[in-house]
């Protein structure tokens, strides 16, 4: 069988769409780049006032019957609470996403809730290993608390740098593989996402990237879907009687044409959690990031139903936009779209969403 076409020749993976920029481009405009980043205007800070929070409302242990919360905690970290199933999405607690203590970009919003008042999370999705989304000192503090009792899933080559941390429960899935998440009535999916990795001490694209599709056991679209790993205990819990969610969290992407098959495959989703942020300048960011428009475009592309949850904004400044103009842009697109407002949602920080 021929290796994925993700899977590149030398052992390092790639964007297989047309559409991707390579890395040596990206190398080649090294100077652009330093310029553009050097001599850029940069908006002021939001104020506090402007990012207002909000007070979670975690149900504790879980949600009942067939309710969804999702919470979001800023940038790319939520809560999304599922009936008998807690999990959070690329945690990241701390005050600056980098390698140092002292520098970095800091957050605008404290974390509305902090790490030891979160109910029993039972997995962790993570979706790639850049700062603002893979958080070390975060790692190790669910780790110290939730021990085994927690299931890591990630793309491919994060179980060393997980192992390092003394954690072992974690399954590494390739794209479009998926893994039963414990309790047995859903399960997690590594979908396609249009991004790239680099983190010390591995070099660009040598560890996957991805984005989760968590879905109902029962009745897949597709069900060719490749088991890779079976987590959840013997015995599968029997069927509530509301119809399971579909979820999508989309990690960082730029737009791609894989979302449409996603969308094919995995979807409708009850909600959608699509990046809005970190897309200026464009020349640059474009192969990495979707700017509000794209992002909408991409939730019309994944099946154009349900909640459009807006992450990755808000929280740090990484790009050269506005903090606070993805969700101006967002609103502007979606109405544009012609799509129901009432499913367009830009949370607060803090802010807990009733799905479903
Ligand atoms: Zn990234
Ligand atoms: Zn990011």
């Amino acid at each position: 069988m021929s290796a994925p076409s993700h899977h590149g020749p030398d052992g390092r993976f790639l964007n297989p769409w047309p559409v991707a920029k390579g890395d040596d481009e990206i190398r080649r405009q090294f100077w652009r780049v330093a310029r553009t980043f050097l001599l850029a205007r940069r908006p002021p800070n939001p104020r506090p006032s402007q990012l207002p929070t909000a007070r979670p409302e975690v149900a504790h242990p879980t949600v009942d019957g067939g309710e969804v919360r999702i919470t979001w905690i800023g940038h790319a970290s939520t809560l999304i609470q599922l009936p008998g199933l807690n999990v959070l999405t690329d945690p990241v607690w701390s005050t600056r996403c980098s390698p140092f203590r002292a520098l970095g970009p800091r957050r605008f919003v404290p974390p509305p809730l902090a790490l030891d008042e979160l109910p029993p999370i039972q997995a962790v999705l993570l979706s790639h290993d850049h700062y603002d989304h893979l958080d070390r000192p975060t790692i190790e503090a669910l780790h110290a608390r939730f021990g085994d009792g927690l299931t890591w899933l990630t793309p491919l080559r994060y179980a060393e740098w997980l192992g390092a941390l003394g954690i072992a429960r974690v399954v590494e899935l390739d794209w479009w593989e998926g893994a039963r998440l414990p309790g047995g009535r859903f399960r997690a999916v590594a979908v396609p996402a249009r991004h790239w990795s680099r983190r010390k001490p591995l070099g660009t694209n040598q560890r996957l990237w991805c984005g989760w599709a968590v879905v109902p056991v029962e009745g897949e679209v597709d069900a060719d879907l490749p088991e890779h790993a079976d987590v959840a205990p013997a015995g599968v819990a029997p069927d509530p009687p509301r119809r399971r969610p579909r979820i999508w969290f989309a990690g960082d992407s730029g737009y791609c044409p894989a979302f449409a098959e996603i969308g094919r495959r995995l979807g409708p989703f009850d909600a959608s959690l699509v990046p809005i942020g970190a897309y200026e300048p464009r020349w640059f960011m474009e192969p990495s990031h979707m700017n509000p428009e794209e992002a909408v475009r991409a939730y019309r592309d994944g099946g154009g139903r349900g909640a459009f949850v807006s992450i990755h904004w808000g929280t740090f400044r990484l790009t050269l936009e506005d903090p606070l103009e993805p969700p101006v842009r967002v609103r502007a697109a979606w109405d544009e779209a012609g799509l129901p407002a009432p499913d367009l949602h830009v949370p607060r920080h803090g802010e807990t969403l009733q799905v479903g």
